[in-house]
């Protein structure tokens, strides 16, 4: 019998379960790479479309625990050292998280985790774990790989039209009873014509160059590797060789790239000195990316017209985070991928890694990020241990 610890967001402060908006989702088999969403091969313990990321919620694995003989803690108390995640940690022998939520497995905790042989995000990005230290101990990490990408995709599409159109502002200005036309659009562009530019087009990055291909932007990029010439012509891509390449031409800049020591503040005063005047900048890869005071001081000077972003550090964010009251900003709590929708996807994922875990069949590589002592499958692509 193994203990299974479950960090997962509190419950909506309005009840536990929700009134839905809509009676489902659409049923989506397929990613775009032709990858098969979630396969658990026993039943789900919800229905698609529910609110399972929560604690009530508890990624509906109860039922498939429970009638295996597994112990199931579910928690939202993560942080310091008499946190439930805390005290349940030393006899855990699988961990599962979310980035929204992220219950930081650092090399310190993973010692005192003597038990633990699996940490599993819900979702994607592993970042809250150190991995080095899991592959030090034999730790096996996995993700779901692909279950919230275009979730992701079309909140920045809607972030970078929201910050470009002034839509925020000129919403309050609605909703305070106002019909300032002036105020509301002197800050208010066409995202036609405008250089757009992605740091990394791995799954979202890509997903998201697609969907704003139609609104006649010139699109950018900058990856380790290059896309496909099929891919760069269907596209128009220009292809930029450094990031900041890529931050000297272009209007609107998306970052997706998964954070790593070395990726950590890639966006500091440095990088924002490079960029244009009035440059937006969207960022739902990771909030350690940017120096945040950096960020703060970009958008002051005028430097950057807009930032938006639903990732922060750490989470949740201190109630005097200065990205929750800096000028021009659009943030959101971590949200982009834990929609309805995506829950559906990654809370199947979550029992499918489990299946396998408990049953000895191996998991998919796209979900691996550590295995066997070393970044494997999907991690060994995205992720560095330095
Ligand atoms: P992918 O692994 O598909 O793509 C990551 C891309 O980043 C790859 O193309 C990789 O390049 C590239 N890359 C690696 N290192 C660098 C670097 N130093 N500079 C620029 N690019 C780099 O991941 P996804 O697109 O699915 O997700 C990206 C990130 O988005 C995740 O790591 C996570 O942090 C974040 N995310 C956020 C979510 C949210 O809810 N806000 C939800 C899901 C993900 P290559 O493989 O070519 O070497």
């Amino acid at each position: 019998m193994a203990k299974v610890l479950c960090v997962l967001y509190p419950d909506p402060v309005t009840g536990y379960p929700p009134k839905y908006a809509r009676d489902g989702i659409p049923v989506i088999s397929k990613y775009p790479n032709g990858q098969t969403a979630p396969t658990p091969q026993g039943q789900l313990g919800f229905n698609p479309g529910e609110l399972v990321g929560c604690v009530s919620g508890e990624l509906g694995l109860r039922s498939y625990l429970e009638r295996q003989g597994h112990e199931l803690i579910v928690t939202s108390d993560k942080d310091g050292a008499d946190s439930v995640f805390d005290r349940h940690l030393g006899d855990a022998e699988v961990v599962i998280s979310q980035p929204f939520w992220p219950a930081y497995l650092t090399a310190e905790r993973i010692g005192k985790a003597k038990k633990l042989k699996l940490a599993l995000t819900a979702g994607i990005g592993s970042d809250h774990v150190d991995l080095k230290a899991a592959a030090d101990h034999g730790i096996t990490v996995a993700e779901e790989t692909f279950s919230n990408s275009i979730s992701v995709a079309e909140h920045v599409v809607m972030m970078v039209l929201s910050l470009v159109r002034n839509y925020l502002p000129s919403h309050q200005y609605a909703v305070n009873g106002g019909w300032n036309i002036a105020d509301c659009v002197s800050r208010s562009y066409d995202l036609e014509g405008m250089h757009f530019g992605t740091i990394a087009a791995g799954r979202i990055g890509l997903a998201v160059l697609r969907r704003l291909k139609p609104f006649d932007v010139h699109l950018h990029y900058y990856d380790p590797h290059r896309l496909s010439s099929e891919v760069e012509a269907e596209l128009n891509l220009t292809y930029h060789a450094t990031p900041q390449s890529l931050v000297q031409v272009c209007d609107v800049i998306n970052l997706q790239t998964p954070l790593y020591p070395s990726t950590e503040h890639m966006f500091d005063d440095k990088m924002f000195e490079l960029a244009k005047k009035g440059a937006y900048l969207i960022n739902t890869a990771r909030g350690k990316l940017c120096d945040r005071d950096a960020v703060v001081r970009a958008l002051t000077s005028g430097k950057l017209a807009g930032y938006a972003g639903d990732v922060w550090f750490p989470q949740p964010a201190p109630i005097d985070h200065p990205w929750r009251t800096m000028p021009h900003e659009g943030m959101t709590p971590h949200i982009s991928g834990s929609s309805l929708s995506a829950q559906t996807r990654y809370a199947a994922g979550t029992l499918e890694i489990l299946e396998c875990y408990f049953e000895g069949r191996p998991i998919r590589p796209e979900y691996l990020i550590v295995d066997g002592g070393k970044l494997a499958g999907a991690g060994a692509k995205a992720y560095k241990l330095n």
